[in-house]
């Protein structure tokens, strides 16, 4: 192989592609998916009539510019349009973010571990990715703080923290965005905000009052079941999401995404029900790990975190061979996240044999 190589970007060479596990089935058949934080429940059926009406116009260009659901969200939050910034997904819109910074000899700061589209996104556009490790499962706000330089353009507080599901809490946040230079981005990805029920976790969208450089971005994928479709959203000051609009892909948000997040916002009392029965779903998977001696942190999202350290690989397959698909951390731990109670039972049958073996 001495065939001259066409010279692509050096980055791309040490960015592991993004990769999902083959599904594991056990040999009955059976199967969980507790491994992408999804709903486990499908479409309201009002939102699936919305979608299937909205099939008959496949052959067009969507709204480019998401007129009416910017306007929807915008009314639903409270705020204007001019702060709302769709996204095909909420990855779509913090990559749009990313874009509107990224110039040469920039930084970006976030915790580690975290959502791992971060570090991706951040070497994508040509940003230095400066990982702030967490602790106690934490992020560690004061070293984000210490860590801020000329050259940091964004900084990423993920409240909840996925995979660890801790958050941070009003006070300390505010402390924290006092210590940032108010030229810096500081965004709050808060895909996981409708699960939050310790009241000390602030909603950022009251942060950013005052405060220019706060962003905040929320997606449909979790709380509101629309993974498959994509799409998110960030919020931002007007002059921040006027720039950040140019980014967006033309035509990148699909009319199906669009009618049933519309759709959602219309059925929001009926998903924030579904949300509620996750929630308590992960009160009692927690409460019956801690019985069974595991040390699981709080969580606020719809997912729980074990810190299995050099036995993730292990604990993970054993979820493998019995059908749960996880999410394994190597060395680190395994997330796994709140299914239906039928899936949660199966986890905790596993994890209490697995227990019974350490
Ligand atoms: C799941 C998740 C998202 C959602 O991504 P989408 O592109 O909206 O599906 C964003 N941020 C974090 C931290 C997540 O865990």
């Amino acid at each position: 192989m001495n065939e001259v190589q066409p010279r692509l970007r050096p980055v791309l060479y040490n960015l592991g592609a993004f990769q999902t596990a083959p599904v594991a089935i056990t040999s009955a058949g059976r199967s969980y998916l507790l491994a992408a934080n999804e709903s486990p429940l499908g479409p309201l059926p009002s939102v699936a009539a919305a979608i299937a009406a909205a099939i008959g116009r496949i052959n067009r260009y969507p709204d480019g510019e998401v007129t009416t659901l910017t306007g929807d969200i915008a009314r639903w939050l409270g705020t204007s349009p001019e702060r709302v910034v769709v996204g095909a997904g909420s990855v779509a819109a913090i990559q749009m973010l990313f874009e509107a910074v990224c110039d040469p000899d920039t930084e970006a700061i976030y915790a580690w571990r975290s959502f791992e589209a971060y570090p991706v996104l951040a070497k994508l556009a040509g940003m230095r990715p400066v990982a702030v490790p967490l602790r106690d499962e934490r992020h560690d706000l004061n070293a984000m703080a210490a860590a801020v330089t000329p050259q940091t353009r964004l900084i990423i507080v993920c409240n909840p923290n996925n995979p660890t599901g801790t958050v941070v809490l009003r006070g300390e946040l505010e402390e924290f965005l006092d210590q940032v230079p108010p030229d810096c981005l500081v965004l709050f990805d808060e895909a996981y905000r409708e699960y939050v029920r310790d009241t000390s976790v602030p909603d950022a969208l009251t942060l950013a009052a005052g405060r220019p450089n706060v962003v905040v971005v929320r997606t449909f994928s979790k709380a509101f079941g629309l993974a498959g479709l994509r799409i998110g959203y960030l919020v931002a000051h007007p002059a921040v999401a006027a720039e950040v609009r140019k980014t967006r892909l033309p035509y990148s948000v699909s009319h199906l995404a669009q009618v049933a997040a519309a759709s959602s916002l219309r059925a929001e009392e009926e998903l924030l029900a579904r949300v509620e029965r996750t929630v308590k779903e992960r009160e009692r998977v927690r409460r019956a790990l801690l019985d069974l001696g595991w040390s699981i942190p709080e969580s606020e999202a719809n997912f729980v975190w074990l810190r299995l350290n050099g036995e993730s690989a292990d604990f993970a397959t054993t979820c493998t061979v019995n059908g749960l698909n996880v999410r394994v951390v190597p060395g680190e731990g395994v997330r796994v996240s709140i299914g239906d109670p039928g899936a949660n039972d199966t986890f905790l049958e596993v994890a209490a044999a697995y227990q019974r073996h350490r």
